[in-house]
């Protein structure tokens, strides 16, 4: 052992006295909270805790008392809890690293307090980043929020507290810590309205994340800090002039944004820092009685805007209408004697601690008791309805999918709108009159056929702005369409219309079912498993569910399935092809005939054309017959059945040598069914000439002659013959053979 790695020799009476020195600077904080029992309540938690980490130590090498000693301070200064979550957060990690029980804490503490621990260790752990068992971990902790929001402030707490004292974790799990804080506790923080935490735990983010653009990024922080100043004063110096004529009382800060948001900024824009000039916001904040608050708010408005025009359009009022995290400030963009706009933010100290430490801070103002006062209510019931609507089919969604949704609600900027009678909707912006139709109520939404906003005609996709009055057009008829879900965004009417098709789409699978069963039945087929399945294939289709979809949809004709039935059993057949592999001789091949055709008058012969399916025959190469030809088959030793004409110049050896092998065949009367066709034939009339035609046509290619009629004229023969083909390539065969018949010089087609 070297020594640097040699155990430090630890004061244990020095870390007794730093550990009560802690403990009182909690007491201190809290006390302005504090009421009958709660300090001895405190103190009980305190030396509960301290007895049961006495052993453990941080990574650091801290008593590890120190640890939650930090969480229960950042609750009571940071975010504003009282004594419930003083205990708790003392508490909070005694279950799952200590030998303590949910049961104990329980009898020591009551049912309150050992139900946020028990929230607390069920939410516990480190999990993969980007894992389902992560995404799991989430959804259990944000699904505590209906149970206790405490929960999560502690949580909230404690992530702060560990953000801090990441230095002394290893790498790894310091970028696992980071990248979880990044992904879901700063934008719980931001959505609970815990601006403060928020912006910490993403500066610690990058702190460790990214070390060199965080250094870099304070670094010309520090280096450009007194060209601020000297910008920030003299910008408003005019205001502050004005400001004192009122004789209201106020502070002026110029705050630079979070090195993050700066981070951010620069990624975005791909400028150099030197040319980002919103680097800073100028934050009024009036020390005003509540009831005078917002007057005095729009009057310093008005002072700022009489030296300095502002931009329209950047102008948020959150006092009129807080948003839903309870954040209230006067938002304006002015420009600067420089030419560069200035965010100023005007906001009483009410509103500043509120923005600071969240809604928790309200109750103090509203003088209700931290645990059941009405804004906190107001609050966690708003947080719940955000939850719940990313809650519903939980067991449909993954995890992730379900962190994702919340994720994307947690980031999202309000829009407010109102219904004709004036009730007011907040909705997230970018939210469409559709998105408006299914907040009201799910029926709404699923006949929504349009909107009017401001009295005038809109579409369903029309995005709403601030101030909206939205009436909703609704039609019996309408109906939820997947075209909808590329323009709603807010989650809640995702889930709504994406529930709907479903069970629209269900409908259209039982009604498919019904008609594919009705028309197996009239094919006589049974609507096996097998079938369904082979169905299923045939149409290419994934399930058997999208197969019914898409003949209840109509993409599939019912009437397809006979050509189904038709392939279905072609394919049967084929597979029941009759082997000749084993026949050596005809009259063992000829009950097996029989066997196929049944009871029929000429069932040991076999049937060209018919039999194919059942049969393996081949036409002989060596006479070529066809339809109609006399022929019989031939069973070979390795090469199945043959065809050969009765004429063929074999047949007469293959007869006399191996009649067993020989057996009956007949073209069926199908093959034999072919077309009219009818030829003009031109020549020099000679003897004989009609004889070789004919001959030609007959004899050579076995074609059936309808009628022939022959003129003769002056030596110039011509000739009118209707015949049957197969087919055109037959015909032409044949047209070429008889131009080839001497005297004769042109042969045409005429139908
Ligand atoms: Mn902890």
């Amino acid at each position: 052992m070297n020594a640097t790695t040699a155990e430090p020799v630890i004061d244990l009476e020095q870390e007794r006295q730093e550990i009560l020195k802690r403990y009182r600077r909690l007491l201190r904080a809290a006390k302005p909270l504090l009421k009958d029992n709660d300090a001895k309540l405190i103190k009980k938690a305190f030396n509960t805790s301290a007895e049961a980490h006495k052993n453990m130590r941080r990574r650091s090498g801290e008593p590890y008392i120190y640890h939650p000693l930090a969480v229960a301070q950042i609750a009571v200064e940071e975010i504003g809890l009282g004594t419930t979550s003083i205990v708790a957060a003392l508490l909070h990690d005694v279950v799952e690293d200590t030998d303590m029980t949910i049961a104990d804490i329980e009898r020591l503490f009551g049912q309150k307090v050992a139900r946020i621990i028990d929230g607390l260790t069920k939410i516990s752990g480190i999990f993969e980043y980007g894992t389902s068992q992560q995404a799991e971990n989430f959804r259990k902790m944000l699904l505590t929020l209906s149970d206790d929001v405490r929960v999560i402030l502690i949580k909230l707490a404690d992530r702060l507290h560990n953000m801090r004292t990441l230095d002394s974790m290893p790498r790894d799990k310091q970028l696992k810590i980071a990248s979880e804080t990044i992904y879901i506790y700063a934008p719980l923080a931001h959505r609970l309205g815990l601006y403060a935490i928020k912006s910490e735990l993403e500066d610690l983010y990058l702190k460790h994340v990214e070390p060199e653009a965080y250094k870099d990024i304070a670094r010309k922080l520090r280096e450009t800090r007194l060209a601020r100043d000297r910008f920030i004063n003299r910008f408003i110096e005019p205001i502050e002039q004005d400001l004192a004529e009122t004789g209201i009382k106020y502070i002026v800060k110029g705050r630079p944004k979070s090195i993050y948001s700066i981070w951010n900024k620069l990624n975005k824009s791909k400028k150099p820092f030197e040319e980002i000039y919103d680097l800073f916001a100028v934050r009024i904040i009036l020390d005003i009685p509540s009831d005078e608050e917002k007057a005095a708010c729009w009057r310093a408005y008005s002072i700022v805007t009489d030296h300095y025009k502002p931009n329209p359009d950047r102008l948020k009022d959150w006092i009129s209408t807080p948003r839903t995290n309870g954040y209230e400030s006067l938002h304006t963009t002015v420009m600067s004697k420089t030419g560069q706009w200035v965010e100023v933010q005007i906001r009483t100290e009410r509103m500043n601690e509120i923005a600071e430490k969240g809604y928790a801070a309200h109750w103090k103002y509203k003088g209700n008791d931290t645990q059941t006062g009405a804004g906190i209510e107001a609050w966690i019931s708003q947080v719940r309805d955000m939850l719940e609507t990313a809650t519903s089919n939980t067991d449909k969604k993954t995890a992730i999918e379900f962190v994702d949704d919340f994720r994307s609600n947690l980031y999202s900027e309000e829009v407010f709108v109102f219904t004709p009678k004036g009730d007011l909707k907040v909705l997230q912006r970018g939210a469409t009159a559709l998105d408006f139709a299914f907040d009201i109520h799910t029926q709404i939404g699923a006949h929504c056929m349009a909107a009017k906003v401001n009295n005038t005609l809109v579409p369903l996709s029309h995005v709403l702005q601030n101030g909206d009055q939205v009436e909703v057009i609704t039609s019996n008829r309408q109906k939820p369409s997947e075209d909808w879900l590329r323009f709603v965004v807010t989650s809640k009417a995702k889930t709504k219309i994406k529930d709907l098709i479903k069970e629209d789409n269900r409908r259209y699978v039982t009604d498919g079912r019904d008609l594919v069963q009705k028309k197996l039945r009239v094919l006589r087929m049974e609507m096996t498993n097998e079938v369904i399945n082979q169905l299923r294939a045939y149409f290419g289709s994934k399930t058997t569910d999208d197969f019914f979809y898409r003949v209840g949809k109509g993409h599939i004709d019912v009437q397809e399935l006979k050509k189904f039935k038709a392939e279905k059993e072609a394919r049967e057949n084929r597979q029941n092809k009759l082997s000749t592999d084993n026949i050596q001789d005809g009259k063992t091949f000829e009950k097996e005939l029989k066997k196929i055709h049944g009871e029929r008058a000429d069932a040991d012969m076999l049937l060209i054309g018919e039999d194919m399916d059942k049969i393996d025959y081949t036409l002989a190469k060596c006479c070529n017959p066809i339809s109609g030809d006399d022929v019989f088959g031939f069973v070979t030793i390795n090469d199945g059945i043959k065809i050969h004409r009765v004429t063929c110049p074999n047949a007469v050896e293959l007869m006399s040598n191996h009649g067993n092998r020989i057996i009956k065949a007949k073209w069926t009367s199908q093959k034999e069914l072919a077309f009219l066709a009818g030829l003009r034939i031109t020549g020099t009339d000679r003897v004989g000439l009609v004889n070789d035609v004919t001959r030609v046509i007959s004899n050579e290619l076995h074609i059936n002659m309808r009628s022939v009629t022959i003129d003769s004229k002056d030596g110039i023969f011509e000739g009118i013959i209707k015949l049957y083909v197969n087919d055109t390539s037959h015909l032409e065969t044949l047209m070429r053979k008889l131009e080839r018949v001497q005297g004769v010089f042109e042969v045409v087609r005429f139908d």
